[in-house]
């Protein structure tokens, strides 16, 4: 039996949660959910001047909206800095690593050096085959052996085999003169210790990869699995900026993008399952695996991203989408639904969610049900309730007191009295919606009158007909 899946999330708190980091955190909670393995959550907060507490909250709430669930607590890089000191002091022991004694003087006129003489610049420090006896009592760093000849190759899941000449590594450093780590050392020591089992992150991290391969061959600790996934372009084929549009988990979150929506489109963003657009998470737990992703950088289509919501909208069950409508409004603040409004959504969900492709287009259709008598008219309502209109609605009302609320007794009703006038009941449809929502775009009349009830239907009409 092969050993259980273990991913992770590592992203760095320096700013608000971008949405490249959003789609990575998917792929591995897919990867690992699909496979009855873990996923982790670690905070690379060892960079103390760019790490925040806030961005770290905003990761947090990030992973929580998008319901990418992690197991156990989130680890803090930065609170486990002892243990990758406590490993870079190993390496030392076996001779894989070497205290360096170079000031920073002395690396740049190393570098001043190989320059005017045209040869690589690439840091070879003198401390390297150093005898011990003759290591001065000063500040030093602890920097890895590399080698400097032959080939590393990284096999890749996305990539392929990827070859890196070692003359092109230099001795990175491992740990600071102040003792700290660094992040290099930092990723490995903590993804062995976490059990991490495939690594798959943006490859802007694939030339990591080689250099962060040496501490693990110089611990005797098996590979990770490696998987580096092109970054995310823009419609227009350039890196996606703020140029193109919202580049921020929260902004998503913000427009009132339904979760299941976008999980759905990111999954969709760089991996695909044959043809399929519109899935589940189930479905996506079991089809997600490495092969399906793209070798090249996927382009970020907002159309897509709002059809496919529009579909997990129309699909939600109910409860659960009025639920995620109140966290919505909760989150905006923009509207405050009381008990009596939220009975009222539960009722109408069923028409409010076709074709509403966010959380405020919902809204927008839900009008009729939260706005209150009487009834603010727009434009195109007030011209539809015109003399005649007003005369055929004031026929209608009565007629509405006796009848059954059901929607065929109702339609039978209404088609009636349009019948009466020599009128269709289509052309009855505009001022009756302009009565009952005070506007032109709405559910269908017939899912207003059964929502909103009888009273309110009535009293409505009484209104407009005056
Ligand atoms: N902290 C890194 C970042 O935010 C990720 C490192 C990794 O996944 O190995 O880009």
């Amino acid at each position: 039996m092969s050993a259980p899946v273990v991913t992770r999330i590592a992203p760095s708190p320096t700013g608000y949660m971008h949405i490249g980091t959003a789609r990575t955190a998917l792929f591995n909670w897919l990867f690992a959910r699909g496979r009855g393995g873990k996923f982790l959550l670690r905070i690379e907060d060892t960079d103390r001047e760019r790490s925040t507490p806030e961005a770290t909250d905003a990761i947090l709430r990030g992973m929580e909206w998008l319901g990418l669930d992690y197991d156990g607590e989130a680890v803090s890089q930065f609170e486990r800095a002892g243990r990758h000191a406590e490993v870079a002091h190993e390496m030392l022991a076996k001779g894989h690593a070497y205290k360096c004694f170079a000031t920073q003087d002395e690396i740049q006129a190393f570098r001043d050096q190989a320059k005017e003489e045209g040869r690589s610049t690439l840091y070879r420090s003198p401390w390297r085959d150093a005898d011990p006896a003759t290591h001065p009592d000063a500040p030093y760093v602890i920097r890895m052996k590399a080698p400097q000849d032959g080939t590393t190759v990284i096999r890749d899941q996305v990539q392929g085999d990827v070859t890196i000449r070692n003359d092109q590594l230099d001795d990175m450093i491992v740990l600071r003169s102040d003792g700290t780590p660094t992040y290099m050392l930092a990723v490995v020591v903590d993804d062995h210790d976490m059990g991490v089992t495939h690594v798959i992150r943006g490859d802007d991290h694939l030339n990591n990869a080689a250099r962060q391969m040496l501490v693990y061959e110089a611990m005797g600790w098996p590979l990770p699995v490696y998987a580096h996934i092109p970054l995310i372009f823009g419609p227009d084929g350039k890196k996606l900026s703020k140029r193109h549009g919202a580049t921020g988990v929260e902004e998503y979150q913000g427009m009132g993008y339904p979760a299941a929506g976008m999980r759905n489109y990111l999954a969709r963003l760089g991996w695909s399952h044959g043809d399929d657009e519109f899935f589940s998470d189930a479905q996506a737990m079991e089809w997600f695996d490495l092969g399906g992703i793209g070798k090249s950088p996927s382009r970020f289509d907002f159309k897509k991203l709002e059809n496919l919501c529009g579909q997990h909208i129309a699909a939600s069950d109910d409860a659960a989408l009025l639920q995620e409508l109140t966290a919505f409004t909760e989150a905006s603040g923009e509207i405050q639904l009381d008990d009596s409004d939220k009975a009222l959504l539960a009722k109408g969900m069923y028409c409010l969610k076709e074709r509403a492709k966010t959380f405020p287009e919902l809204l927008e259709k839900a009008h009729f049900i939260l706005a209150k008598r009487p009834l603010e008219l727009d434009e195109k309502a007030q011209a539809a309730l015109d003399t005649v209109s007003r005369g055929i609605l004031n026929e209608l009302t009565p007629q509405l007191q006796n009848a059954s609320w059901e929607r065929e007794a109702l339609e039978g009703v209404v088609a009636a009295v349009a019948e009466a006038h020599g009128t269709k009941l289509g052309k009855l449809a505009g001022p009756l919606r302009a009565a009952l929502a005070g506007r032109s775009v709405t559910p269908s009349v017939f899912d207003m009158m059964l929502v909103i009830g009888r009273d309110e239907t009535i009293n409505r009409l009484k209104d407009v007909v005056g």
